[in-house]
């Protein structure tokens, strides 16, 4: 051929500024471009091979990545079908023309896996490098090497070139800017990122091995990829221990999760993938460990917003689908049909999975739910679809560690637990520890303690309470036990305006300043302390809500607000009516204090040594 000099053809005058500096923010996407070329190109060899029409031998087809931190040169070379000089002047000059397209419509039976997806693919080459070869011969019988040449302008010369094999060879000549790519550990973290799972072998080098305190070459090839990851394996002939192993190859020294979802669908979208569920006990890192995105075996990404339903996040594992458009803005993606579609296809088949466990393995469910509750709590409050599917199986659990699903709960305790106006009134503690003396006063009166102890559960509480019909939710501590579920009026203690007055201010005055209290008197029966403070069911639960994020904000600027509620039934009661005494009053205001974990540092102190005295007397 003749040595030939054109331009690109681009309608834009010099693409290349605008490849260089907007294009791509992450330049290093640069080496996945074209290792996927040639991968493309490895596969659509294979396939012509498949249908008889390339003849020859195969041969080692493994990609193989060089580079030459002296020269500044990366080379990534394949041995696919290559490319005649009309080709080059088609594919790469014009370049508008993504041959993809035509080989898909020509082979689409037999080739699955072409990676025609992101776009200006090789170009993006011109990000980090100030000249680009390709060195390339198809595979065709008699075609000539080409080598096509451009320092990053529009300008390019290609002429005919020395190589015996087919296949293609991209070198890059690296911008100074850009020397950090000509290293070793750079690329290894480049491939490791991108390449790990794509379909062909990619070779980085060749293995090494420590021997007499030297790292000496190997003869092997480096491959860095697994060619075929578990997602794209059939499930059933899958163990356990597989996906335990991806698991840890995912994220390396991880917990073990929970269980996975395999998916795989092709109708109506292309979808593989597997969703781990973690133990989201006490911590939630949404940094770590995060889906990881894929369009046939090429890492695109791990950052999923918009992708899947947000509570989706706390999952772990990879989704790999071609039908998901990388190349348009985020907030696109969101009323993409298609990213719809599969959305809601990954949060029904999550549904689907945990109903299987919860009916097939009750038990086995029950023992997880701790470590499940958060995701599928925040999933109900976000999705109403998934609160439909989620409702079947979502557990409450009571304070004597018992499970049920919504409906046996609240047949249990419907005919107890009903106030007067006939509403099924819910009891609930966040903390069986620190509300313990609560729990326990509500049990005594026959009622049901649930344990709402994650910190959506504000939120949650008030979903549940507008979801359940004639429902109302209240925590043990939000009034005295016996105004908790209000079955009659109760009779209220007889004591003058004057004298009310007057205990009140006695009271008030025993209690920390930077708290607000209010003083009411209440028959609780003898058996109740002498004192209880409550906290109002709605103020807290909206100082909660505030507290995680979700409107109402100015509540969680409110000081704490509580009740002191003086038992007028209790013994020690008429004693402090006619005395008035005030080491008294102080101390069974600190005994109440104390049951709620409020009487700290100089107060306790002051208690304890009261308490002694008390003894003497
Ligand atoms: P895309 O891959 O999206 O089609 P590219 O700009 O990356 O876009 O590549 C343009 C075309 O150049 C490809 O479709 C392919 O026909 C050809 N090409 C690129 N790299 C290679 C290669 N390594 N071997 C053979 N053909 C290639």
């Amino acid at each position: 051929m003749k040595t030939k000099n054109g331009t690109i053809g681009v309608t834009t005058q010099n693409i290349f500024p605008v490849i260089k500096k907007f294009l791509y923010s992450d330049h290093e996407i640069f080496l996945r471009e074209l290792v996927s070329n040639a991968v493309d190109a490895t596969q659509k060899l294979k396939a012509l091979a498949a249908n008889g029409e390339f003849k020859d031998e195969l041969g080692d087809l493994k990609v193989r990545i060089s580079m030459n931190p002296v020269e500044q040169t990366i080379t990534i070379s394949d041995r696919g079908i290559g490319m005649t000089s009309e080709e080059v002047d088609k594919y790469i000059n014009q370049i508008a023309f993504s041959s993809a397209g035509e080989f898909l419509e020509k082979y689409k039976d037999q080739v699955d896996n072409i990676i025609g997806h992101f776009g200006l693919g090789f170009y993006s080459s011109f990000m980090v490098a100030k000249k680009v070869e390709i060195i390339t011969k198809s595979w065709k019988d008699g075609s000539e090497a080409v080598k096509w040449s451009c320092e990053g302008d529009p300008q390019y010369t290609m002429e005919k070139a020395d190589k015996e094999d087919r296949g293609t060879d991209i070198i890059l000549y690296l911008d100074s800017e850009f020397q950090e790519y000509a290293n070793e550990f750079k690329i290894k973290e480049l491939l490791n990122k991108y390449c790990k799972f794509l379909p062909v072998e990619i070779a980085f080098g060749k293995k090494k091995e420590w021997k007499d305190g030297k790292e000496v070459e190997l003869e092997e090839d480096n491959v860095i990829n697994d060619v075929n990851p578990l997602w794209c394996q059939k499930p059933a002939e899958l163990k356990d221990e597989d996906y335990l192993d991806f698991y840890n190859k995912l994220y390396p020294g991880s917990d073990e999760p929970l269980f996975w979802i395999h998916l795989n669908v092709d109708y109506p979208f292309n979808l593989t993938g597997i969703l781990y569920f973690p133990k989201l006990k006490d911590k939630v890192d949404m940094t770590r460990n995060r889906i990881q995105l894929y369009c046939n075996q090429v890492f695109v990404t791990d950052n999923v917003e918009n992708i899947v339903p947000e509570f989706m996040m706390l999952l772990h594992g990879v989704i790999d689908s071609p039908d998901i458009p990388l190349n348009v803005s985020r907030s696109y993606l969101q009323s993409d049909s298609n990213v719809k579609k599969i959305s809601s296809h990954i949060s029904k088949k999550v549904a689907d999975k945990l109903e299987e466990i919860y009916k097939n393995d009750r038990k086995g469910f029950e023992e997880k739910w701790d470590n499940l509750k958060l995701f599928i709590e925040y999933g109900m409050l976000s999705d109403s679809k998934f609160y439909d599917r989620a409702s079947k199986f979502a557990l409450l659990k009571n304070s004597d560690n018992k499970y049920f699903n919504f409906e046996d709960y609240t047949k249990v305790i419907s005919e107890n637990q009903k106030d007067k106006s006939g509403k099924i009134v819910y009891l609930y503690a966040n903390d069986q520890v620190a509300q313990f003396s609560y729990i326990e006063r509500v049990k005594n009166l026959g009622y049901d303690v649930l344990i709402f102890d994650s910190p959506l559960c504000a939120h949650f509480v008030s979903m549940l309470e507008s979801k359940f019909s004639d429902a109302k939710f209240v925590r043990v501590d939000s009034d005295i036990p016996e105004r908790l579920i209000q079955k009659e009026e109760i009779t209220k203690p007889e004591l003058s305006e004057e004298l009310t007055s007057e205990l009140q201010k006695l009271f008030s005055a025993k209690m920390p300043e930077d708290v607000n209290f209010t003083v009411a008197f209440e028959n609780m029966g003898i058996h109740n302390l002498p004192v209880i403070i409550t906290q109002d069911e709605f103020m807290r639960r909206y100082r909660d809500m505030s507290a995680v994020g979700g409107g109402m904000n100015f509540m969680g600027t409110l000081p704490e607000s509580y009740s002191l509620v003086v038992n007028c039934e209790h013994p020690v009661f008429e004693k402090i009516k006619e005395e008035k005494d005030e080491k008294l009053i102080s101390q069974v205001c600190d005994i109440a204090l104390l049951a709620n974990n409020l009487l700290k540092g100089e107060a306790l102190d002051k208690f304890i040594k009261r308490s002694v005295d008390l003894l003497k007397d």
